[in-house]
């Protein structure tokens, strides 16, 4: 199709991101040069005595060692966990638990600014994600689950509400505050207690709020968090005393763990991995859609499991909204997340760098065609340019697997029909995106697309009411809203 002379105009970005530095201070975040388990109510040397370093991914320079916990440590934090069940936390009126969560939440506000920096530090996310999005959202599950606690009867009307004892939970990475909250909040507002691992790449958050924890006075085992790799997180998940799994990571580990508990009485919530179709009609706000498509990828350098990293562009309007998304990549900047300016950040560790880079040449060697863009990248530490990949096949690796990165695939479509089929090829289901003006085209697509959430005409909100959650290989169970309750109790 012939494009019009006036849509060819290149809007020129300052190509050499002459934007002076806004760098914030550092000096808002203690961190220890060592960090213990935090078992108990209080600080313990691993049984195993081994620690590991966590670095900044933007320097690649160490920032602390934490503690590898073994068997005998999940097993001294699964029991301080379960007397604490037992003794305290299932019997304290509902309201008493309120107030220790409403308390968590405030501390965390109170030193929001502190965890905005250590989270940025650790897991090489722009500050103004951690400070706007991250850290405020975490403070908002406390305060939103909180405010459930002596509220179970309402929201299960007519049955009789019961924790269901010990959750062990597991986190990912990609958003490692706002992941603890998720799991911690839901778990302690039914009165269930808590073992949580962090990623090993990402604990310094989580044990910022295990001294929140600390000095908020919660009883002490109630929530007990130990750190470690996935030797660390089997144990927990083999527990025999352990009743609920909550696993947030990759769909092969998620696979490993319903083995695992395949044989027992554990329930589980597994939130697995995605690879969501955005989609763009022809009578969409072709602007307001670029802006979705450029959060939808690019935002937390892609480390987002429901990151929209496949656009379906109606192909009427695919060389326009093409254009328009080059013209708006070359201005994003990529570079030392701790600047203000600073869009795209540090690639979480070494190796999901090296993932992602192996999927830029497959997806080369696939036949399709890369674009990446112009800008500078810091010559230390772990980034990758923002990426698309045009003409590419709906069979190709980099449109059916999880990148889990700056990468974005573009196809087209013709027909409604066309881009469902499409969009819900794929082994997964979390999420999916649709851009057109028109409502009816809305509601036809939600109710066929099989995505656990839908957004249209905007992307990748969040909110502590809304339930979350895949289908297929993107996992079962909701956590969020009303549902993240069910998950956690067993209702007679
Ligand atoms: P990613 O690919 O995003 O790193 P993973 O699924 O490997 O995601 O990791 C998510 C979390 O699961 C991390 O806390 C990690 O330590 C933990 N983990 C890794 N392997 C296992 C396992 N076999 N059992 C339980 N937890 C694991």
């Amino acid at each position: 199709m012939a494009t019009k002379k006036s849509n060819t105009i290149k809007l020129k970005f300052d190509s050499s991101r002459n934007l002076a530095p806004a760098p914030e201070s550092k000096s808002a975040a203690k961190i220890n040069s060592r960090y213990d388990l935090f078992i108990n109510g209080k600080f313990e040397k691993p049984s195993g005595k081994k620690y590991f370093d966590t670095i900044n991914p933007a320097t690649e320079e160490k920032l602390s060692e934490v503690a590898e916990a073994n068997e005998a440590d999940v097993n001294k934090a699964v029991k301080a966990a379960r007397d604490a069940y037992d003794k305290v936390w299932k019997k304290m009126p509902a309201k008493e638990r309120a107030k220790y969560i409403y308390r968590i939440a405030r501390m965390v506000q109170e030193r929001a600014r502190e965890f905005s920096v250590i989270e940025t530090l650790d897991g090489g996310k722009p500050i103004r994600e951690s400070r706007d999005f991250d850290v405020p959202t975490a403070a908002n599950h406390f305060f939103y689950y909180a405010g459930w606690a002596d509220k179970l009867e309402y929201a299960f009307p007519n049955r009789n509400v019961e924790p269901l004892g010990v959750a062990g939970q597991i986190i990912p990475w990609n958003f490692p505050l706002l992941m603890a909250a998720w799991k911690i909040a839901p778990a302690l507002a039914t009165g269930n207690t808590v073992v949580l691992k962090p990623a090993e790449t990402t604990p310094l958050t989580a044990l910022k709020l295990a001294e929140i924890i600390e000095e908020a006075d919660l009883p002490p085992g109630v929530v007990n968090i130990i750190t470690g790799a996935g030797a660390t997180g089997a144990a927990i998940v083999n527990h025999p005393d352990v009743n609920k799994i909550a696993f947030t990571g990759s769909t092969d580990v998620g696979k490993i763990i319903q083995r695992a508990i395949a044989n027992t009485n554990k329930k589980a919530t597994l939130e697995l991995g995605g690879k969501a179709a955005n989609i763009i009609f022809d009578d969409a706000p072709l602007d307001q859609a670029v802006e979705g498509v450029i959060n939808g990828i690019f935002f937390n350098q892609g480390h987002v499991c429901c990151a929209g990293s496949r656009l379906y562009v109606q192909e009427s309007v695919y060389k326009t909204v093409l254009r328009k998304l080059k013209d708006r990549m070359e201005s994003l900047i990529v570079g030392d997340p701790m600047d203000k300016n600073t869009d795209i950040g540090a690639i979480n560790s070494r190796s999901q760098l090296e993932v992602i880079n192996k999927y830029l040449k497959i997806g080369q060697q696939e036949g399709a065609e890369m674009y990446q863009t112009a800008c500078s990248i810091p010559k230390k530490g772990f980034f990758c340019r923002p990426t698309i990949f045009t003409n590419v096949a709906q069979s190709n690796r980099i449109a059916q697997e999880e990148i889990f990165g700056p990468v974005l695939t573009i196809q087209t479509f013709r027909t409604d029909d066309e881009v469902i089929e499409k969009a819900n090829n794929t082994p997964f289901g979390l999420s999916a995106g649709v851009w057109t003006d028109k409502g009816s085209k809305i509601f036809n697509m939600t109710t066929k697309l099989r995505a656990g959430v839908v957004w249209a005409n905007t992307y990748n909100k969040f909110d502590p009411t809304s339930p979350f959650g895949g289908y297929k290989e993107s996992g079962y169970g909701r956590e969020g809203g009303l549902h993240g309750l069910n998950a956690y109790v067993s209702l007679v």
